[in-house]
């Protein structure tokens, strides 16, 4: 039967201290990598949303577009042809181009046609 001594007790002590600095280590190792990694998705991230930016979106646009002069819409009060008014570009597709027409009893259509280049 073996009798532990202070200084036994003392060593296996500081034998769990060292085993559990070696845990914490090993858990601010990963920690540390775990971060590493998300800045480099962060990082990933960016990039895709620049690159995706840069990417024209199909759209669904009529195969044969008419242009203002073209047709110009019926008023449905009057059912007569309404007149151009003004037009402008959309702000986030630059191939579309709102115009706005105008009845003389002050109805008003606004269409989405694409813009002529
Ligand atoms: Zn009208």
């Amino acid at each position: 039967m073996s009798v532990e001594t202070p200084s036994d007790i003392a060593a296996a002590c500081l034998r769990v201290l060292w085993t559990d600095r070696r845990h914490f280590a090993d858990g601010m190792k990963a920690t540390a990598a775990a971060i590493s990694r998300s800045h480099e998705l962060i990082a990933e991230s960016r990039e895709a949303l620049a690159r995706a930016a840069t990417i024209k979106l199909p759209l669904n646009l009529p195969e044969t577009p008419s242009g203002p002069a073209d047709r110009p819409p019926i008023c449905i009060d009057c059912q007569l042809p309404m007149r151009y008014l003004v037009s402008q570009l959309d702000a986030a597709h630059a191939l579309i181009r709102h115009v706005l027409f105008a009845c003389d009893c002050g109805r008003t259509s606004c269409q989405a046609v694409v813009a002529e280049t």
